[in-house]
C-alpha cells in the first residue's frame, strides 16, 4: 500500500495535528486571552467591519437564522478549523422553520476521552448587529478555543455554538438531546449569552443555575475566587436562574449547566436589547474581556492541563507517518496497516463528542476493524505506540 503514503501524509497535514505546547499554569492561559483578537471577532461578526470567508471579502450583515444565516456559520468553521487539534462539525440538523446548523468542534481529552464539558453560545440573532447578543459569547468560546486547543488536555471539550436559540433554543435542544439518547458523559456545560455590558461598572458576574447543577456553580465561583485578581470580577450567584437560553436546553435531558450573562433578570441588561443599536460601540469592553478571561480560567481548569508528554494528540513521528488507512470514508471495513518498527500499539476509535466506541492493543502489522455498524459520521481513529501517538480523521458513509 505504498502508493498510499503521500496522501496519508497529505491528510494528516491538512487536518492540522501539530505538534502542541508543554503544560501551562491556568494563569498563563488567562494571560494568553487577547483583547485585540476578542475585539477583531466581535466587528466582523457583527459586520462592523469586512471579513474573509472562504477566499472572498464579505460583510456578515445579520444573522438571523430564517433569513439564512450561512455566511456566520460558515465563518465559525472556518475560524475553528483555522485552530491545531480541534475536530470540527457543520452540524445540519432539521428543527425550527428551516432547520439549522451547529458548529461544533471537540478538541478530545488525553486522559479521560468520555468526560465531556459543553463550552457553548448561541450565534443567531434577530436582526442585524446584535453584539451584545450573542457576538459576545460566541467570540468568547471562540477564544478559549484558540488558547486551549494548543495545549494537552484530560478532558474532552466541545466548543459548540447553536444556531436558533432566538426560535426556542432549537439548535441547542437538537444537540442536548442526541447527547441525552446516545448516553453522553457530560460532566458540565457553560453557557455564555450576554456578556458585554456592564453601564453601572460593578464588574458583576452573574452566575444563573438551577438546584441540580449547584456542584458546577460552586465549582465556576472557586475558579473565580482562585484568579480574582486577574479577572477582576464579583460572582453573583442567580437560582434560580433564567431559562432563557441554551442552559435550558441542557437542564431538561439532565444535565448540569450554568450560564454567565451580564444580568440578573433586566437589571443591568443592555437597552438595545433584541434592536439593531445593539452594536459594538454600546459595549462595555473591559467588562467583556474580563469575562472571556474568566471562562478562559473555566475551561482550562476543567479540560486538566497535562504535559504533552502524555498526550495524545497531534505528537507526530516518522513511523506514524507511515501509516496507511484505507478506504477513507468507509463503509463496512476500514484497513489499518503499521510499519513494522512500531512494536506495540493500541488502536482507540472516538466518536464527535468523544466517546471511544472501540479500543484493541495489537502487534500486528495489518489490522481489519468492522465499521458497519457504526452509524455515519465522523470519527477519529488514535493510534498509540508508547509515548507517540497521532489521530486521524475517519469518515463513515
Ligand atoms: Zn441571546
Amino acid at each position: 500500500m505504498k502508493r498510499y503514503k503521500n496522501a496519508i501524509r497529505t491528510l494528516a497535514l491538512t487536518l492540522g495535528f501539530t505538534i502542541v505546547a508543554s503544560a501551562q499554569t491556568v494563569s498563563s492561559l488567562i494571560d494568553e486571552v487577547s483583547t485585540s483578537n476578542l475585539d477583531a471577532i466581535l466587528n466582523e461578526f457583527t459586520g462592523e467591519v469586512t471579513t474573509t470567508v472562504g477566499g472572498n471579502t464579505v460583510t456578515i450583515l445579520n444573522r438571523v437564522s430564517s433569513s439564512g444565516n450561512d455566511l456566520a456559520a460558515d465563518y465559525l468553521e472556518e475560524k475553528l478549523n483555522s485552530y491545531s487539534n480541534l475536530e470540527v462539525v457543520s452540524d445540519q440538523y432539521s428543527g425550527g422553520s428551516l432547520g439549522g446548523r451547529n458548529i461544533v468542534a471537540t478538541q478530545v481529552g488525553a486522559t479521560n476521552p468520555d468526560d465531556i464539558y459543553v463550552i457553548c453560545a448561541h450565534y443567531d440573532s434577530v436582526t442585524n448587529y446584535c453584539a451584545d447578543d450573542n457576538a459576545t459569547g460566541t467570540a468568547a468560546v471562540l477564544e478559549a478555543a484558540r488558547v486551549l486547543s494548543q495545549y494537552c488536555i484530560e478532558n474532552t471539550i466541545v466548543y459548540a455554538l447553536w444556531d436558533e436559540e432566538e426560535d426556542g433554543l432549537v439548535g441547542s435542544n437538537d444537540w442536548s438531546g442526541r447527547a441525552s439518547n446516545e448516553g453522553k458523559n457530560i460532566l458540565g456545560v457553560i453557557n455564555l449569552d450576554m456578556i458585554g455590558y456592564d453601564k453601572d461598572g460593578n464588574n458583576n458576574m452573574p452566575i444563573h443555575t438551577n438546584n441540580d447543577s449547584v456542584s458546577l456553580k460552586d465549582d465556576a465561583v472557586d475558579i473565580l475566587n482562585t484568579h480574582s485578581a486577574a479577572i477582576g470580577l464579583t460572582p453573583d450567584v442567580v437560582n434560580p436562574g433564567i431559562s432563557a437560553s441554551d442552559h435550558a436546553s441542557f437542564w431538561n435531558d439532565g444535565f448540569k449547566a450554568i450560564m454567565l450573562s451580564e444580568a440578573v433578570g433586566f437589571g443591568d441588561l443592555t437597552p438595545y436589547y433584541h434592536t439593531a443599536n445593539d452594536r459594538v460601540n454600546t459595549l462595555h469592553l473591559p467588562y467583556f474581556h474580563k469575562i472571556c478571561k474568566y471562562l478562559m480560567a473555566v475551561v482550562a481548569t476543567k479540560a486538566g492541563l497535562i504535559d504533552n508528554s502524555s498526550c495524545s494528540l497531534g505528537v507526530e513521528s516518522e513511523e506514524l507517518d507511515n501509516i496507511s488507512i484505507y478506504p477513507n470514508p468507509t463503509t463496512s471495513v476500514l484497513n489499518i496497516e503499521l510499519p513494522n518498527t512500531l512494536g506495540s500499539t493500541s488502536l482507540e476509535l472516538v466518536n464527535a463528542m468523544g466517546q471511544m466506541i472501540y479500543r484493541q492493543d495489537t502487534t500486528l502489522m495489518e489490522i481489519k476493524v468492522s465499521t458497519e455498524q457504526l452509524s455515519n459520521g465522523v470519527y477519529f481513529l488514535k493510534i498509540g505506540s508508547e509515548k507517540k501517538s497521532i489521530v486521524k480523521k475517519i469518515i463513515k458513509n
